[in-house]
């Protein structure tokens, strides 16, 4: 399975040739290419091996060529060449929050500072306020984000990890004697990161299914059985499998699933009645191993309700599925709409007629057009003028006899004082309004706060979106008061969104729980920027039931003429 090592490569390609200066185009091109590997559900050795690898969106004759030479060799020529060029420690830096390309190559040829370490007795030594456009402010900034970097939580990325575990799945279930072989582990907790990538696997030859993991996960052996076998995979990732045979399905799939505090719990729960859980089996008093097929009879065998993955976490759901008294959380099917979605007026690649066909497939009633607003450049935000044509073009379609009702919206950009990038007038045309940070990243905790509390309370505004801007894994959250937001979100009638996009899951489910809490609707939405994003949902959902929502708590769950009604009476 060498799907993240060819992303690896290629995202330390780009990486490399982003601080060598080379045009974006060119950068972006394997960058593109990175994120399309690691989130493949399919394997990169087999496509290749069927001659498909060019079938993959985004991969030209170029990356085809390097694609093979890495899955044969591990590298390709470009990437040894970049690689003499500077040291690989390099890329440590650009993890660096507030740290550019442009600073890494500064800091390279200025201080042959290579690495992160070297980056840190330079700045304490006072080298780095030396070097042009740098001063002590920025050495001090420096110092603080290597703290921050260092305390980053570790682990692999849920965007990254559930696509690897899926694919990895997917070729356990074409072993002979697998009858069942899914994810597990963190991944179908929702956990956002996790330490390794893990799959269940039902097989009436487990030994077999084991032998079996091994060679097709490929890379060096950790464990090997009799119940489980774990691997370091060639990008360096842990892979594991939890193997058991079809009358103990159930107890293999809450093993390989965790967490350890929700699996501590019930293996006390089993040893009160006489019962002993062990690895992958289920023992009565007298040793004997109990028949659970499947994961309701494992739980019902311990006198409780089954217990949602994304809530085994010890935080209260052992006593409440011992009562029977676990919250239906919402689910994929309870959603009507999508409320956050990009087209070709801004930075999307789908029309409005194909944005509104993905949204039809997913049986969605409606779909709100929200493109950027002017201040997002990069991104062609829309002016005053263009925001209205497109609302008309919008209605003509809504006028055609179509199924699916398009809403008129936008994603407008909060300034950094907190007042809204388009005018008032424009903003009451739409049905719904969309409300985002995406510039002046370093405000202080204080001003940032303020900042997204003042765009709630202008009338418009229905949610705000990514409300703290991290990014799993390689962006910090801005510096802001959430609780402060979520009471403002409370005071004003206000929703907040869980932006479904893989890397983001923002708010997170610890943040969407105390927002339920405090009484705040919440929308899923993907932030759609091709039509192929709208069933990402399953990501906003899938940190929406970590976070214990039901149906009841969001709002894109409510018809189209409630959910109309809801917009209208903000104002
Ligand atoms: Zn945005
Ligand atoms: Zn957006």
């Amino acid at each position: 399975m060498k799907n993240l090592q060819a992303a690896r490569v290629f995202e330390n390609i780009a990486a490399l040739m982003e601080i060598s200066g080379e045009s974006p185009f060119k950068v972006n091109a394997y960058r593109n290419a990175a994120n399309t590997f690691a989130s493949l559900t399919d394997d990169l050795e087999q496509l290749a091996a069927r001659g498909e690898l060019r079938s993959i969106p985004g991969v030209g004759e170029a990356i085809e060529k390097k694609t093979l030479e890495i899955l044969e060799t591990g590298t390709c020529g470009l990437y040894e060449r970049l690689k003499q060029q500077f040291p690989l420690t390099i890329l440590e830096l650009l993890d660096l929050p507030g740290v550019g390309a442009r600073t890494v190559r500064a800091l390279y040829e200025g201080l042959g500072v290579d690495s992160l370490e070297a980056l840190e007795k330079a700045a304490r030594a006072g080298r780095v306020r030396q070097l042009p456009r740098m001063g002590a402010k920025a050495e001090q900034r420096i110092l603080e984000s290597i703290e921050r970097l260092r305390a980053r939580p570790s682990g692999i990325p849920i965007a990254r990890a559930l696509p690897l575990a899926e694919a990895l799945a997917t070729r356990m279930q074409g072993v002979p004697g697998v009858l069942q072989a899914v994810p597990a582990g963190g991944v179908r907790r929702f956990a956002e990161l996790v330490p390794r990538v893990t799959v269940a696997v039902v097989s009436a030859d487990p030994q077999e299914a084991l032998q079996a993991f091994l060679r097709e996960a490929g890379g060096t052996i950790l464990e090997s059985g009799p119940e489980r076998a774990a691997v370091r995979l060639s990008g360096g990732e842990e892979a594991e499998c939890f193997v058991g045979r079809p009358e103990n399905a159930g107890a293999v799939l809450i093993r390989a699933t965790g967490s350890e505090a929700h699996l501590h719990r019930l293996e006390a729960l089993a040893a009160e009645m006489g019962y002993s859980f062990e690895g992958v089996t289920l023992l009565n008093p007298r040793g004997e191993s109990l028949s659970c097929p499947d994961e309701e009879s494992f739980y019902s065998a311990l006198g409780m309700s089954p217990v949602p993955p994304e809530l085994r976490e010890d935080g209260g759901e052992v006593e409440a599925a011992l009562k029977e008294n676990l919250p239906a959380l919402i689910q994929t099917s309870d959603l009507k709409g999508d409320l956050h979605a990009h087209t070709v007026f801004s930075d999307g690649s789908g029309t409005l007629e194909q944005m509104a066909e993905a949204a039809r497939r997913l049986g969605y009633e409606y779909l709100a057009i929200t493109d950027h607003s002017q201040a997002l450049t990069v991104a062609r935000g829309l002016t005053p003028e263009r925001l209205s044509e497109q609302g008309r073009l919008i209605d003509a379609f809504n006028a055609s006899g179509t199924d699916i009702r398009l809403l008129k919206g936008v994603e407008v950009d909060i300034r950094p004082d907190g007042s809204l990038d388009l005018p008032d007038e424009s903003l009451a045309a739409l049905d719904w309004v969309v409300a985002s940070i995406h510039s002046h990243f370093a405000l202080s905790r204080q001003e940032m706060t303020e900042r997204a509390v003042r765009a709630l309370s202008s009338p418009y505004v229905h949610v705000q979106a990514h409300p703290t801007g991290r990014l799993i894994g390689s962006r910090d959250p801005h510096a802001l008061d959430v609780d402060a937001l979520i009471e403002a979100a409370a005071r004003a009638g206000k929703a907040l969104e869980i932006n479904s996009y893989p890397e983001r899951l923002d708010l997170s489910a610890e943040n969407a729980r105390k927002a339920a809490d405090a009484g705040v609707k919440i929308v899923v939405s993907t932030d759609s920027h091709h039509p192929a994003h709208l069933p990402k949902v399953s990501y906003g959902i899938g940190t929406a039931r970590r976070a214990g929502l039901t149906a009841g708590d969001v709002l894109n769950t409510l018809p189209l003429d409630a959910l109309l009604e809801w917009a209208r009476s903000r104002r």
